[in-house]
């Protein structure tokens, strides 16, 4: 009988956001998405998303619920993807305005940054990740503003880093898992392979 390994137990935090899209594009990938709303809840995980949403709620909610520690010392030594709100939490520095962070990604990160009128859309974009250009959906979306050596940038947008990768680490300004395509997925699924074989 061909060894078939158990799916990858891969939590996302279910505060507030849009979760079930990325348990819905976990699933796709052919791992198991389990919702986490206690820092108890993190310890049997391979791996964790921190989805799109609000990060100023989100960070009430860790603060309030004794959480934020925890969650840092989680994503410091597990592999982890962040998108947008996702994102803004990860970074080193956060402005407009200034915001407390996980500080785990070397990047400065501006919220809202993209204005008023054009404060969502959707555009097709260079990546490094095999099969050409992504779809990318942004919805009030951070910018990146500087981004530290040890950061790889996956894609761009008008030069811009908007997918990004620093050791354990992935995130991304848009929302893959609001797209079909599941390259951006795919690729944390393999680096959650990667670090389980460190
Ligand atoms: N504007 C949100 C924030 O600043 C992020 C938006 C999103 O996650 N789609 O936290």
């Amino acid at each position: 009988m061909p060894h078939i390994p158990a799916p990858k137990r891969i939590g996302v935090l279910a505060i507030q956001g849009d979760y079930a899209a990325h348990a819905a594009a976990l699933e796709e990938v052919g791992a198991e998405p389990v919702a986490v709303r206690k820092p108890e809840e993190l310890e049997p995980l391979e791996a964790l998303v921190l989805p799109g949403g609000e990060s100023t709620t989100m960070l009430k909610f860790l603060e309030k619920h004794q959480f934020f520690q925890a969650l840092q010392r989680y994503c410091a030594s597990n592999p982890v993807f962040g998108t947008c709100a996702g994102a803004i939490l990860l970074a080193r520095e956060v402005l407009n305005p200034t915001q407390r962070s996980l500080g785990l990604v070397d990047v400065t990160i501006q919220r809202n940054a993209y204005g008023r009128q054009i404060d969502s859309s959707i555009l097709t974009a260079p990546t490094s990740l095999p099969g050409g250009p992504l779809e990318m959906v942004f919805i009030r979306a951070p910018r990146i503003l500087k981004v530290g050596h040890g950061v790889e940038v996956l894609a761009r947008r008008d030069g811009d880093p908007v997918l990004i990768r620093q050791g354990h680490i992935m995130a991304a300004t848009f929302h893959p898992e609001l797209s079909h395509d599941r390259r951006v997925h795919s690729a944390f699924l393999a680096l959650v392979d990667s670090a389980n074989r460190r």
